[in-house]
């Protein structure tokens, strides 16, 4: 009788491509179908109501409930005629995700008829029971009320029957219980301080915009093969399995030929996203065997984030049309690459320039330089705070281990940008500003030239690298929700921002020229801010000790990394800037602490099982078969012979008995362990506990399991092996 898992084996082999959905139409046909867009607002609104739905996305001013009465009409009809029956308000909880709950736009009027209804009141905000989700003990000192709120500015969507409509998600008392809420503000704050700086170099500057480019990376397994992974299944990642003997050291996979099966995956997720407005773009193979990514063009950064996050639920359903599974954890296979999500981010304004980049002409510009310079400085002061924003239980596997940047922080800059701060710094103003008439102050030393942007000065170990028009924050995991690291680099960045113009403005009110003002500020922030400036191998064993010598954040646990949200300068920084309260980062640290203890103690638990129920009696069975050979050979021949004949055997005996006993200690061992952990005081030291104290000891039973793997018989091995998850496609 065959094992479940040749089985499922079998099943995986036996699939085909599945031909993909693709429309007749032409991209543009289709684009933005499922989206209600300004083009289809103008068409069901009347001329007045669009103009103050306009104003209200531009400015942020509240809608009056009249005009949000007609836009609901209007959403509606639009959404019945796209074959909507309910809707939801769409949010971002601190679970990471989206959440939604669906109701019918099926209401009873006075005559109790059945008609179809939507109000503006319900259009705007809802109530959603906030005491489901986690919110930090915010809740419990009030109430368990919270609300959701329309968010104007990201347009709703209509997936399958239901409309959806983007909302932030707050407290009874008006705090964030969500990563849309902070992230807005955290927008607001990037615009006006962002905008008052632009101002010392152009009064046309009226608005400054924040860019987000997410490169989202994920994996691809095959259903039948997962459905036979119950650590995949419950915690999105291997617990154990033995390296596969062939993995990605030929490095063949990278931008390989995409194979059929997946690229029917790859068609169909592109034609629903397009459908969705997001613009995908770029598909491709990455490094570890069946790990892909796909990338769109960039956007303003509210969108960017919920298009990211619309993508990763409709990766899910995709991947299902094709009995796959797609693995947005960040660690899903120990040994091989795991995935991130490469932020792209740039700051625009309104007249069209990009303050990231260089210019277009060989003279570089002093506007660029210092944007650079207040990029770095921020970086260096909020380096601990930007790692806290992208650590979590699951890119903790991923940080520092193949190709992936490693758990500090730094900035690299390329050899001609670090060549241009290297010569303001050794320059006077006198040498350094020209100013030009039509385009106003520039920077008169140093050169960048225009093929800058194309050019390969790339540097992969960096967590936080400027690639040509923006920097790329790397750090950032495949699973997590990107507004969490791009609303505490905006609060960090606007905060500095902040302080270089009231720097400027207070050195011109001693009666220093502007030009002069800004270069001494400029030149003074490159200088303070070399500690964060690294353009080696981020991997390398001297980088640690040099970066730990250079006053960076090393620390390595999880829990206490958190730590830097509530330190005296972050809990500053995102209260000048209005991002978060302080009240708010403790609520977002107890958060961030009980998803922690949870993910380990679900991982724990879920390895225990697999060890005791599926691995144990499994390596005793083939043992006892051994055995019994043995005992055969003994009866049947010679003792003279029989020994010899069966010292291999009674190796493999030991050497299972061996490890069956480590597991079984080893499992004991990491229950007590939890044990322990669970009566820990506060959240804090609950996390701290699963990562001191349990981690360590779920490596000891994986350690003993991956081991056994390599013994027991092939044909009697419970669970899918990484070759075979890794290379069924
Ligand atoms: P690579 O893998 O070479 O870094 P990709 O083409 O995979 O590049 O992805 C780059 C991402 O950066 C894309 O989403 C792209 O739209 C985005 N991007 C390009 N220019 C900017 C910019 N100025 N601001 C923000 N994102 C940008
Ligand atoms: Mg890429």
């Amino acid at each position: 009788m065959k094992t479940l898992r040749f089985k499922l084996l079998d099943e995986a082999f036996g699939r085909k491509a599945i031909k993909a959905d693709y429309p007749s139409a032409r991209t543009p046909d289709y684009f933005g179908k499922n989206v209600f867009s300004l083009e289809k607002m103008k068409s069901y609104l009347s001329k007045s109501s669009y103009k103050t739905l306009l104003n209200t996305i531009e400015t942020g001013m509240p809608l009056s409930h009249d005009i949000a009465d007609e836009v609901a009409q209007g959403m509606k009809h639009w959404a019945i005629d796209m074959g909507a029956t309910h809707y939801t308000h769409w949010f971002q909880p601190l679970t990471g995700g989206s959440a939604e709950k669906h109701d019918s736009f099926a209401e009873f009027d006075s005559e109790r008829n059945m008609v179809e209804e939507f109000s503006g009141k319900v259009l705007v905000q809802q109530e959603p029971d906030a005491s489901s989700f986690p919110n930090g003990g915010i809740r419990n000192t009030f109430e368990a009320r919270g609300y959701t709120a329309w968010d104007p500015a990201s347009p709703a969507f209509v997936v399958g029957d239901t409309l959806c409509i983007p909302t932030i998600f707050i407290s009874y008392t008006g705090e964030a219980l969500d990563y849309k809420a902070p992230l807005l503000r955290s927008l607001a704050a990037i615009d006006k301080n962002a905008t008052r700086v632009c101002k010392l170099f152009d009064e046309n500057v009226q608005k400054v915009h924040s860019y987000l480019g997410w490169e989202q990376e994920y994996f691809l397994v095959d259903e039948a093969l997962w459905a036979g992974r119950p650590d995949l299944m419950l915690t999105g990642r291997t617990l154990m399995g033995h390296e596969s003997a062939k993995n990605q050291q030929l490095e063949d996979h990278y931008f390989g030929h995409i194979p059929s099966r997946v690229l029917a995956f790859m068609t169909d997720l592109e034609v629903e996203a397009l459908k969705l407005g997001i613009p995908v773009k770029t598909r491709h193979n990455e490094v570890a065997p069946n790990q892909f990514e796909l990338a769109p063009i960039y956007e303003e950064t509210n969108l960017a984030v919920d298009h990211n996050l619309l993508l990763m639920s409709t990766m899910r359903g995709i991947a299902r049309r094709h009995n796959f599974r797609v693995l947005l954890h960040e660690k899903p296979y120990s040994g091989v690459n795991g995935s991130g999500k490469h932020c792209n981010w740039s700051l625009g304004t309104d007249t069209g320039v990009n303050l990231l980049s260089p210019g277009k002409d060989a003279l570089s510009n002093l506007q660029f330089v210092t944007f650079v310079a207040n990029v770095l400085k921020a970086v260096y002061k909020h380096n601990g705070l930007l790692k806290a924003s992208i650590s979590s239980a699951t890119n903790a596997h991923r940080l520092g281990a193949n190709e992936a940047p490693p758990a500090i922080i730094s900035v690299f800059l390329g050899t001609q940008v670090s060549a241009v701060l290297s010569k303001v710094v050794k320059s006077t103003s006198e040498e350094a500003i020209v100013f030009d008439k039509k385009a106003g102050l520039k920077l008169g030393i140093g050169h960048i030239p225009e093929i800058f942007i194309d050019n390969t000065d790339r540097n992969r170990t960096s967590p936080f690298a400027f690639t040509g028009n923006r920097f790329e924050f790397r750090a950032v995991g495949s699973s997590e929700n990107c507004g969490g690291a791009m609303l505490a680099l905006h609060a960090a960045v606007a905060e500095q921002l902040n302080d270089f113009t009231e720097e400027v403005e207070a050195r011109m009110k001693k009666g220093e020229a502007k030009e002069k003002a800004i270069f001494e500020v400029v030149k003074a922030y490159i200088k303070d801010s070399t500690a964060i400036h690294f353009d080696g191998n981020g991997y390398s064993d001297e980088w640690k000790a040099e970066a730990a010598k250079r006053g960076l954040c090393c620390e390595t646990s999880v829990p206490v990394i958190f730590d830097a949200y509530l330190a005296k300068d972050s809990v500053k920084t995102f209260s000048n800037t209005n991002v978060l309260t302080e009240r708010e980062l403790h609520s977002r640290c107890e958060v961030k602490w009980e998803m922690y203890s949870k993910k380990i103690q679900i991982e724990s638990r879920v390895l225990g099982d697999l060890a005791m129920n599926h691995v144990i009696p499994v390596a005793t069975e083939y043992q006892s078969k051994l055995l019994d050979n043995v005992a055969k050979v003994a009866a049947h021949f010679p003792e003279t012979l029989s020994g010899a004949m069966s010292a291999q055997n009674k190796l493999i005996i030991e050497r299972i008995a061996n490890h069956t006993n480590e597991i079984t200690v080893g499992v004991q061992s990491m229950v007590d362990e939890r044990k322990k952990a669970n009566k820990a005081g506060s959240e804090r030291d609950k996390a701290i506990a699963y990562h001191d104290n349990v981690i360590p000891r779920m490596a000891t039973v994986r350690y003993h399991i991956d081991k056994l793997e390599l013994i027991v018989d092939n044909e009697m091995w419970p669970l899918p092996k990484y070759r075979e998850l890794l290379f069924i496609r």
